[in-house]
């Protein structure tokens, strides 16, 4: 049995060994610039570490009782089968179609069922939530939300979830407009990393 990554410092030790957190000087997706730069799927890509981060989700998920997970496609289906096989229960993903998410591939919901909905990273939790409307109008119970990582410091749960919300590791991570950078101002070039970012 794998040992689960339970503590904070040992997902981020985690991420860092696989390139999956670099710190630097970055260009966003969005545009802005930041200091550091995290994609999970290249902890994901290892199965066993990814088997790690959902079994020590699961850990900590268990007492909400859940009998499904569900997530946001693409970024969660890794990370939300391996929750669901630490919690014994099936996983399911919502995708977007015309922009918006929904539940396809025969994939159901049954009323009452309670959720849990899984992401490998909460930014500004809009992804989380709007995954929770897509269980909740199926006419399903979200019992919480859980990520490997929180990138926003902790704000995203606190603004927009109105669930119990678990991560494995927190991280604050300021993002700057071009203009503003105080890595620009100082001369560092700046680099694009992969996508979604
Ligand atoms: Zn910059």
């Amino acid at each position: 049995m794998y040992d689960a990554p339970v503590t904070s410092d040992h997902v981020l030790d985690l991420f860092r060994r696989v390139g999956a957190l670099l710190d630097g000087h970055f260009r966003l997706t969005s545009g802005l610039h930041s200091g550091s730069y995290l994609q999970c799927a290249l902890v994901l890509q290892h199965p066993r570490e990814a088997e790690a981060c959902g079994a020590a989700i699961a850990q900590r998920a268990f007492h909400l009782g859940a009998q499904v997970v569900l997530s946001p496609a693409l970024g969660g289906i890794v990370i939300g089968q391996e929750v669901g096989r630490g919690l014994g229960v099936r996983a399911m993903f919502a995708e977007r179609q015309d922009g918006k998410l929904t539940l396809r591939r025969g994939f159901r919901l049954e009323p009452g069922e309670k959720v849990l909905v899984v992401e490998d990273v909460i930014t500004t939790g809009g992804s989380t939530r709007e995954t929770i409307e897509v269980a909740r109008a199926a006419g399903a119970e979200v019992v919480g939300a859980a990520s490997i990582i929180d990138r926003s410091g902790g704000l995203a749960a606190q603004q927009s979830l109105d669930v119990p919300y678990m991560a494995l590791a927190t991280l604050s991570v300021p993002t700057y407009e071009p203009q503003t950078c105080p890595l620009c101002a100082a001369g560092q070039p700046v680099v694009k990393p992969g996508s979604r970012t």
